[in-house]
Formats: C-alpha cells, structure tokens, sequence
C-alpha cells in the first residue's frame, strides 16, 4: 500500500493550533503494559477487586491486537464514545478467539496519562466481533481528553478526544466528510484534517464500499465479491480501518458517523435492495442486518445504537450549547423505494409525486418536527446523506433528476421545508454527503418558482476518495450550473468541508486535495463561503 508521506506538507489555515501529537500518529507504536499501569496506578487495580493475573488473562493473540487503531465519538457535554476493536489479523475470516477478552481503558487530561480523569474495564465479546465502546460519563465540557486502551500486555495508540460545549457558546469549529472508497485512492485529505483545528467530525455516510475488488484500481478491495454475511461486512470493514491515514484522524478527533448507502448495498432503500432480482426478501434481510452488526462494531457508537436484527438508531441529535445543533438523520432505513422509475436519472414519473411518499419514515419526521421546534439554538443544522435542493441535470427542459435523492421524495420534502417555516427554525442549514462534489445551493420554499422564498441553505461536501482525482468542473457540474438558478458553487475534486461557527455568521472552507491516486497531495482553500444570522442563502467571500 503506497504510503502518503505528507508529513512535510500539511498545510493548516488552523487560528488555534491543536498540540503536536505527532508521537500518536504512529500506530504500530507499542506501550509495554508496565507503562499502562504506571499511569492507571494500583487504584485501578483494587477498583476491579481482583489480583492483576486474573484481571487479564492473556488472550492468545497471535501479534498485535490493536491493528485498527483507536477513535472516538457521539460527544456530549459530560463524556464521549470511546472505541475499538481487537484483531491480530484484520483481513482474516476467521474469528480472532471464541472468548470474551477484558480490556483496560483509561482517560486523561495529557497525553502521557499523568493526569489519569477516569478508567475502568469493558470486555471485548466475540458476540461484538471483540469490539470496544465504552462511555465515560464525568468528564467535564469542551474539553480535550486522551485515552488508550489495554489487553494482554499490549497498549494501543493514544487518541485525542473532546467532549461538547455546553452553555453560551460563542463559536463552534467542526468539519465534515463522506465517501471513502478504498479501491478508488488513497486519504491523503484525512491526513489533513486530522491537523485542522475542529471540535467534531461528522461522516454522512460512505465509510466503506461493498463493491467487489477491481484489480485495475488504485488499490484492491479484500474478497472475492460484495460482501454479504457479517464475516464479510467486518473484513471489509476491517480493511478500512487498517488505513495510516484513517487511523490518524480518528485519533486526533471524535466523529459522529451515520451511514448511507455503500455501508450495505448500492443506492437501497428500506426493504428495497439497489437489485431484488439478485436478492429476496429474506436474504435482503439477512444481508442489512450484517451490514448493520458490522457498523456498529466499527463505529465509536452510544449503546442506543447498537444493530437489532435489520434495524439501528443512526438518527440524533447533538448540541453545541446555545450556538448549534445537528440533527443527524438516517435517509435509508425507513424511506419509500429509491428510483421508483427505474434505475438513474430521468424526468419525474407518476410514481414520484405520490403524496404517501416519505425519505425519513413516519417516526424520524415526527422525532425531527419536535427537535427543530423545541430547539433553542441559533443555527439549526440538518447532517444527512442525500442532496435536499433540486438539482437538474439535463441540458434543457425538462427537469431531469437523480431519483434516489429528495428529488423523488418531493411531498416529503415539501413536509419538511413547510415545518421549517411553519415552526420558525433558526438558520436551517442542510449538510450533505453522497455526491462526491462540493455544492452550495440555496434552499427554496419552491424550486419549481425561482422567484419563490430562500429559506435555507445547503453545504454538500466531497467525498474523501470517492471517484478518484476529480475534475474542478464536471460534465454534470457545468449543466447543473446552467439549468439551476439556485445553485452557486459547484467542484468536483476531493477534499472535506470545515465550518466555523458564531452567533453573527456561518463560516463554511472547502478544503481540497489536487489528488488522490497518489500519495503527498497538499491541502488548499478552494472556496470559502458566508451565511448570516437570519438570511438563508450562502455568499462566496473567498
Ligand atoms: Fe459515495
Ligand atoms: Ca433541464
């Protein structure tokens, strides 16, 4: 695997600098557990009430057991996820050990664990897939933490953390990312962001690909096809947790992660498969709730979302004092079938403009209407996967859409935007995954009247590695930006977004890389866009 050697290029427009944790990033660096109980001191110990040999039994395994590295997320004021996942060999199907294996873990204030805040021991079942999620609870707010975990005698690396403000918040600093296709290049951009100076990560979805390896790419997917049973979903997961880069940025940030398509099929959509021709009802089923097990064993994820059978509660909320809030919602598992027309892009047929359609289910619209109305913050952010504004992509009438966005949801999101006004919501703004472009738009109350109301805004981000190199402007781009008035930035390279957030302003960067298929690329500025407190739409300003 070509290895990015960025070291010496990482550029950052970082106001504050976060610490140097250049030590951390090297994930094979080993800790003798003698240093580990050093720091956690006989307290430790004595807390598990038993002698230090029968604490840690030690597992067999068969090298190092911390191969994917450490992360973190979900943060709250008083705590954050904590996460990861033993396994010697990540590429194996075979399971790492039929025993439950005890693991210490341990949260601190410095890095070198001298001023040790909390610590304790969780077991890493072979249920889980001898994942680790623990959720230290008295932590104090908007503050920096490190933690590492034990098993065995082997330390894994050190991860930086932070827990949420609370309170009168004056300014939020976050960034957010989506679709990291392995075989398509390498994440010289997370190698980047992991230097940028942000409070939070927020994935919209994409974090692995099920497609099967391709040897022509930039590099291979493991396996032999798509994977479908959940040995399969946590090896390809598991590959994609082996990245440097990949392990750097969940060490330095936590990250609230969602899902959208690629995590189990192409372009699905609750009970419908991107191909039920190739797969029944049942074994549709079986296949999500691999897919679903497996995400959660490798995600830093809060227990309410752990998998049950084919269902998981990816959709919440998570608040940064007064200044901000992000409802996080889940546009696959509870929506109407994706592309009711046919697979693609085509004009709007009958099906779509049926009013029964929904994008978020009957529960997440009412759980999302009851957020936006209770919420007192100033900015109102909705993180989701699938493009919310309209956007034409054929040259001349008609109006030609890609069905599986909110495109072909129109009465849904109709709902949603009549709720926005209706309800007053501060600052909608709409942050979006999925199209492996950077886009501004504003929101419209109507886009079929140009002439009609701006009621929002919507940021959608690149992806990470998604579609290779990219082009500034695509071929789709450059209609879109003819046949949409709405529409007032497109690019379509790599990179990730960074927002930064006051009471007065909404700041949003697009950060890009000019290339991903080989290793080394710099970070620059693309873009830089500003919306004001209390009038939607976005103006370029860089
Ligand atoms: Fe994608
Ligand atoms: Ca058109």
């Amino acid at each position: 695997m070509p290895r990015d050697g960025a070291d010496n290029i990482v550029a950052t427009t970082s106001r504050r600098r976060t610490p140097n944790l250049r030590g951390m990033s090297t994930c094979n660096e080993r800790y003798s557990r003698r240093t580990f109980v050093a720091g956690a001191g006989a307290l430790a110990l004595a807390a598990y009430g038993v002698s230090d040999a029968r604490a840690t039994p030690r597992p067999h395994w068969s090298g190092y057991p911390f191969t994917l590295g450490v992360a973190s997320g979900d943060p709250r004021p008083d705590g954050v996820v904590l996460w990861t996942r033993l396994t010697a060999e990540p590429l194996s199907l075979d399971p790492v050990s039929d025993r439950r294996v005890p693991v210490r873990w341990e949260v601190a204030r410095d890095e070198n664990f001298r001023r040790t805040v909390q610590r304790g021991r969780a077991w890493a079942t072979p249920e889980l897939g001898h994942s680790v999620h623990v959720e230290p609870d008295r932590l104090q707010p908007d503050r920096e933490y490190f933690f590492r975990f034990e098993s065995g005698g082997e330390v894994s690396p050190v991860g930086r953390t932070r827990t949420a403000p609370h309170g009168r918040v004056g300014d939020h600093r976050f960034a957010f990312v989506s679709c990291q296709d392995w075989q398509d290049g390498l994440w010289t951009a997370f190698r980047h962001l992991a230097e940028e100076d942000v409070a939070v990560v927020l994935h919209l979805g994409d974090a692995i690909y099920e497609n099967a390896p391709n040897a022509t790419a930039v590099r291979q997917h493991e396996g032999a096809g798509e994977p479908v049973t959940l040995d399969e979903y946590r090896r390809r997961h598991a590959q994609y947790r082996t990245d440097p880069d990949g392990q750097l940025v969940h060490a330095r940030h936590p990250f609230v992660s969602t899902f959208d398509d690629h995590e189990v099929d192409n372009d699905w959509r609750s009970t419908f498969p991107q191909d039920p021709a190739l797969q029944g009802p049942a074994a549709w089923e079986a296949r999500r709730i691999a897919a679903f097990q497996a995400f959660y064993e490798h995600m830093p994820l809060r227990r309410e979302s752990i998998a049950r059978g084919a269902s998981i509660r990816l959709y919440r909320r998570f608040t940064m004092g007064d200044l901000v809030e992000f409802n996080v919602l889940d546009t696959r598992q509870y929506g109407s079938r994706s592309e009711p027309c046919g697979y693609g892009t085509g004009p709007i047929c009958p099906e779509v403009l049926d009013p029964a359609r929904t994008m978020l289910g009957e529960e997440q619209e009412r759980w999302l209407y009851r957020r936006l109305d209770r919420s007192r913050s100033r900015w109102n952010v909705i993180a989701q996967q699938v493009p919310v504004m309209q956007i034409d992509v054929g040259a001349g009438p008609p109006v030609d859409l890609k069905l599986d966005k909110w495109d072909a949801y129109p009465a849904a999101r109709k709902r949603l935007f009549d709720e926005w006004q209706r309800r007053h919501v501060a600052n909608p703004v709409v942050l979006t995954g999925d199209l492996h472009d950077n886009w501004v738009g504003d929101v419209k109350a109507d886009f079929a009247d140009p002439a009609s109301a701006t009621i929002g805004t919507e940021f959608i981000g690149t992806s990470i590695s998604s579609d290779g190199d990219g082009v500034p402007v695509s071929e789709e781009g450059a209609i879109a930006l003819a046949e949409n008035a709405h529409i007032r930035f497109h690019n379509s390279q790599r990179g990730y977004v960074t927002c930064h957030v006051t009471e007065d302003r909404w700041r949003t960067d697009f950060r890009l890389v000019p290339f991903v298929t080989r290793p080394g690329a710099p970070v620059t500025t693309l873009a830089s866009f500003e919306v004001k407190d209390g009038t939607p739409g976005a103006e370029q300003v860089a």
